[in-house]
C-alpha cells in the first residue's frame, strides 16, 4: 500500500508526531488504492516556517526568473499527463474522457493562462509625477483545495501564486491526494527553490486552523463548501489575512420559449450531469417558461433515459461513481427530501442504479415541478440531480434566479440575442453563459454574494497574489 507523505522545504516526509492514516478509496471499486499520514499543527509549522524562509529570497525573484520556472512545469506537466489522467480517475471517480479532456487539462491550461496575463502585465510603472507602482507577491499563501475539480484548482492557485513570486503551503483535498502528490512532484522536478512550495496532507479538524490562522501565513486562499469557507474566513481575522474564498452555487439555466429546446435542454441535462454532478457552476436549477414547461419536462426525461453510466477507466460517453460514500448518503437523502417536499422524479430517484451494486453510483435524477424554495432547490446537492421549475415572465425569472444564498454562474437558453444579454446584466452572478458558451481560461472566475470573494484564472487571478507598493519620490 503507497503511504503518501507531505513535501516540506524540498523533502518528501512523515508528519513529525502524527501517526493517523486516512485511506484513499477508488468510488468506482471501493477499493483503497492508497494511504496519507495525516499532519498536525507542527508539521504545519515546519511547512510555514519553510515558506517564510524561502519568501525572503523567491519573493525578490524577477517575472522572467519565475516564468522559466512555470514553463518548465507546464512541459512537465505535458511529459506527464497519462499518470494525472489516471490520478484523477481513480481518486474521485470522473470518466476517463472528462479526466482527460478537461479535468487534467485544467493544469496546462491556467498555467499557460497565468503567464500569458503576466506577460502583459506591467510589473513597476510610473503613477503621477514622482511615484513608482510596484507589483509585489502577497507573501506567504496557504492554498486550501477540493476534490471534485481537484487539478483545476491546485493550478488555478498555485499557478498565479508561483507567477506572483508567493510561496506556498498547499492543502489538498484529503479524499483526492493522488493528483496533488503528483503535481507535487511535478514541482519538484521542476526546480523550484526548497521551501517555495510545501503540501501537507490533513483533514480540516487536523490543520484547518493551523493553516488559517498561522501568523506567518499573509494569504488564505480557499476552494470547497460555504460552510468550511466561513470557518476559514473567521480563523484568519485575526491576523488580518487576505482571503479569498471560491465556494458553493445553484446556478440557474433559464430556458425561454424561443430557444432551440432539444439542443439547449439536452445540453443543460448533460451539463447538469457532468462530473456526475459534482461542479460548483453545475446548471441545477433550470427554470422554465411556462408556455414550453410540459415538452420541456419531456424532452429533459427522454435525454436523462439516454445518459449511461460505466467504468470510469474506460473511454467513452458515460458518467462516473460520486466520489464517497459520505457523498453517495448525502445525495441519496436529498433525493429523498425531494420526493418527500413533492416534486415529480421523471428520471432516476433513490437507490443504486441496476448493475452497480459495486461502488457509488448514483441514478441520474431529474424532478419537475420544484417550487424554488423546497430543499433541493435551495442546498447543493453536488450529484446528478436536475430540478425544473417553471416561470412566467422574465421578471419572475430573473426573480427566481437571484432568489439563492449564491451567486457563482448562470445560464440562459434564448434565440432573442438582445433579451439575453439584457437577462445577463440582471442576473448576481460571476459567470453568466449564454446559449452554450463556455468559460476562457483567461476570464474571471468567482462568487457574488454566498459563492465568494476574488476571482480566479487568468489575469484576475494573479491580481489575487499580488500587493500594491506606491514608492513616492522615486522619480523626484
Ligand atoms: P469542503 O469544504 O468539505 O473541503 C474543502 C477543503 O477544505 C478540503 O481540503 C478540506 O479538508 C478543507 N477544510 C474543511 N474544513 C476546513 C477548515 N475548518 N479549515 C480549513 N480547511 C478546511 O468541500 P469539498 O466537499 O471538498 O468540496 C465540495 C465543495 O466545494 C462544494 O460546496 C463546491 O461547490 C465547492 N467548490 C467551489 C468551487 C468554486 O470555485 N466556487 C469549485 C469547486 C468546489
Amino acid at each position: 500500500m503507497t503511504l503518501l507523505k507531505s513535501y516540506i522545504d524540498g523533502r518528501w516526509v512523515l508528519p513529525v508526531s502524527g501517526r493517523a492514516r486516512m485511506d484513499v478509496i477508488n468510488p468506482a471499486t471501493e477499493e483503497t488504492v492508497a494511504e496519507i499520514a495525516i499532519c498536525e499543527a507542527d508539521d504545519v509549522d515546519l511547512a510555514v516556517m519553510a515558506a517564510r524562509r524561502a519568501f525572503a529570497d523567491f519573493g525578490l525573484t524577477t517575472y522572467a526568473e519565475r516564468k522559466v520556472l512555470v514553463q518548465k512545469l507546464i512541459a512537465i506537466f505535458e511529459r506527464r499527463y497519462d499518470e494525472m489522467v489516471k490520478a484523477i480517475t481513480t481518486e474521485m471517480g470522473a470518466p476517463f474522457d472528462l479526466s482527460h479532456g478537461s479535468q487534467a487539462a485544467c493544469g496546462p491550461g491556467h498555467l499557460d493562462a497565468t503567464l500569458q496575463a503576466a506577460d502583459a502585465l506591467d510589473w513597476e510603472r510610473k503613477m503621477g509625477s514622482s511615484a513608482n507602482l510596484i507589483l509585489e507577491p502577497v507573501g506567504v499563501c496557504v492554498l486550501i483545495t477540493p476534490w471534485n475539480w481537484p487539478i483545476n484548482q491546485l493550478a488555478a492557485k498555485i499557478g498565479p501564486a508561483l507567477t506572483a513570486g508567493c510561496t506556498i503551503v498547499l492543502k489538498p483535498s484529503e479524499v483526492s491526494p493522488l493528483s496533488a502528490q503528483l503535481f507535487a512532484e511535478f514541482i519538484d522536478e521542476a526546480g523550484f527553490p526548497a521551501g517555495v512550495f510545501n503540501m501537507v496532507h490533513g483533514t480540516g479538524a487536523s490543520v484547518g486552523n493551523a493553516l488559517t490562522s498561522h501568523p506567518e501565513v499573509d494569504m488564505v486562499s480557499f476552494t470547497g463548501s460555504t460552510k468550511a469557507g466561513i470557518m476559514v474566513a473567521k480563523s484568519a481575522a485575526d491576523t488580518v489575512k487576505r482571503v479569498s474564498q471560491e465556494l458553493g452555487g445553484k446556478s440557474p439555466n433559464i430556458v425561454f420559449a424561443d430557444s432551440d429546446l432539444e439542443a439547449a435542454i439536452e445540453r443543460g441535462v448533460r451539463h447538469c450531469f457532468n462530473n456526475s454532478g459534482q461542479s460548483c457552476n453545475a446548471p441545477t436549477r433550470m427554470l422554465v417558461e411556462a408556455s414550453v414547461y410540459e415538452r420541456v419536462v419531456e424532452i429533459a426525461a427522454k435525454v436523462a433515459a439516454t445518459v449511461t453510466l460505466g467504468d470510469p477507466m474506460q473511454p467513452g460517453p458515460h458518467l462516473g461513481p460520486v466520489v464517497s460514500k459520505v457523498q453517495f448518503d448525502k445525495i441519496q437523502h436529498l433525493i429523498q427530501v425531494g420526493i418527500d417536499e413533492g416534486a415529480r422524479v421523471v428520471a432516476g430517484g433513490v437507490g443504486k442504479p441496476a448493475g452497480f451494486e459495486r461502488g457509488y453510483y448514483v441514478k441520474p435524477t431529474i424532478f419537475a415541478d420544484v417550487t424554488n424554495q423546497m430543499t433541493i432547490a435551495r442546498e447543493e446537492v453536488f450529484g446528478p440531480v436536475l430540478c425544473l421549475i417553471p416561470f412566467a415572465d422574465t421578471d419572475e425569472a430573473i426573480a427566481i434566479a437571484n432568489d439563492t444564498p449564491y451567486g457563482l454562474a448562470a445560464y440562459v437558453q434564448c434565440a432573442d440575442k438582445d433579451k439575453a444579454r439584457s437577462v445577463a446584466r440582471r442576473i448576481r452572478a460571476g459567470s453568466v453563459h449564454l446559449n452554450g458558451a463556455g468559460q476562457d481560461y483567461c476570464s474571471p472566475f468567482g462568487g457574488f454574494k454566498q459563492s465568494g470573494n476574488g476571482r480566479e484564472w487568468g489575469e484576475f487571478g494573479l491580481h489575487d497574489f499580488i500587493e500594491y507598493k506606491s514608492v513616492n519620490g522615486f522619480y523626484a
